[in-house]
């Protein structure tokens, strides 16, 4: 039998290094969504796709071939064979992606490539509506939150390496505003699914929330 740990939370709660690490413990694979709505949002951009034109877009969902490989220093994302790992976090990626997500076409093709990697095994995956709607059934579903203040701090030092310009009031202003958009996405708006854990990891560390979700899985 498969299990899924579904892991979902606003920008920066810790989503993904919590994700990470707890596949890693379990030997179970890992996917990361929010790096396939960047991947798509990359070839808008490189494409100059208007974010109004849906038609083009959800066809440039349907028929990109995103693939994720492992290597010693991280995996290396690809899409359409270009390797566009260092990209996905820059400026203009953060700015346009939440718009790009909004579109139901896009979200219906790249839930439908989720759901195929998630059949094949056990796995550990991380987005905005992974509980809600992409793994409904997943036997564990957590929701991390933390205060904008803590997110900001911790998506600062990651933002300095991309933009050594940049500030504390920028990052924390550019999370905000995309907080907002995901949790206007009509689609799937950024909420705990009901049968969500919720756990608040202002004043925890990386590997107390780790445990606590191990924890969540031994006493399922
Ligand atoms: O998680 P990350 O910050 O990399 O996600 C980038 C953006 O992708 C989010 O702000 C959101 O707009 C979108 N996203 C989404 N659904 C997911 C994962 C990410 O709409 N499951």
């Amino acid at each position: 039998m498969h299990t899924q740990i579904a892991i979902d939370g606003p920008v920066a709660s810790g989503k993904t290094v919590v994700g990470k690490i707890l596949s890693e413990q379990l030997g179970w694979r890992f996917l990361d969504t929010g790096l396939m709505y960047r991947a798509i949002t990359w070839m808008a951009l490189h494409k100059q796709i208007d974010a109004s034109d849906h038609l083009a877009l959800e066809n440039l969902a349907i028929n990109s071939q995103i693939e994720l490989v492992a290597s010693s220093e991280g995996d290396r994302l690809f899409i359409n064979q270009n390797d566009i790992t260092d990209d996905l976090r820059s400026r203009s990626i953060e700015a346009t992606v939440s718009f790009i997500s909004q579109i139901s076409g896009v979200r219906t093709a790249l839930i439908l490539k989720q759901r195929e990697i998630a059949s094949s095994g056990s796995i550990v995956m991380v987005g905005r509506d992974i509980g809600t709607r992409v793994l409904k059934y997943a036997g564990i579903k957590v929701f991390l939150t933390a205060s904008t203040d803590e997110r900001a701090k911790r998506r600062f030092s990651q933002a300095l390496e991309i933009n050594p310009d940049t500030t504390l009031k920028i990052v924390k202003t550019d999370l905000e505003r995309r907080d907002l958009i995901d949790s206007q996405n009509k689609e799937s708006p950024l909420l705990p699914a009901d049968d969500s854990v919720i756990i608040n990891t202002d004043n925890m560390e990386i590997d107390e929330v780790v445990q606590k979700i191990m924890q969540l899985l031994i006493t399922k």
